[in-house]
């Protein structure tokens, strides 16, 4: 079976930016992640490199930043009160932290940029955003979806959706 639309795929993947060995994100200490092949679960780029693959199918796939989190915003910056801050109490606040907010619409992640007594400036882009990204993926399997996954437009079970 190849991976293409309404097919759900379970992977493992170690993620780096493009040119550093530095690795942001590696799955294989945990659970596959899954997902829906063509309801736009996991970032375009990546979605892309992963058509047409099987099973077993091991492969890097370098991903521009325009397919990944998408450029900088500039202008993104703003104070936000510490108490609106998602964190735990008396941690540590520091340049380049990556902090959850509460905002009208929701969580959202940010860096910080400064820090004050009572307020944090933050950059509210996507702390990927800009960057040219490396996919070192495994393909661990592929099913069809279930009528229900593909109302939902994303995956069930095990590294999916669970409700
Ligand atoms: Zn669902």
């Amino acid at each position: 079976m190849k991976i293409e639309h309404n097919k759900v795929v379970q992977f493992h993947y170690r993620l780096r930016e493009q040119g550093a060995d530095t690795e942001i994100e590696n799955s294989h200490s945990g659970e596959p992640v899954a997902y829906l092949q063509g309801h736009k679960n996991i970032i375009r780029g990546l979605e892309e490199a992963m058509l047409s693959r099987e099973v077993g199918d091991v492969f890097t796939a370098d991903i521009e930043a325009i397919y990944a989190y998408g450029n900088r915003v500039e202008g993104s910056e703003q104070r936000v009160p510490i108490k609106h801050l998602l964190v735990k109490k008396n941690s540590k606040l520091k340049k380049g932290m990556i902090v959850s907010i509460q905002t009208d619409q929701g969580e959202r992640q940010a860096t910080i940029i400064k820090t004050g007594k009572f307020n944090v400036d933050v950059d509210t882009n996507h702390p990927l955003a800009g960057k040219n990204l490396t996919f070192d993926v495994e393909v661990v399997d592929i099913r069809d979806a279930t009528e229900e996954e593909i109302a939902h437009g994303h995956a069930h079970g095990i590294g999916g959706h669970q409700h």
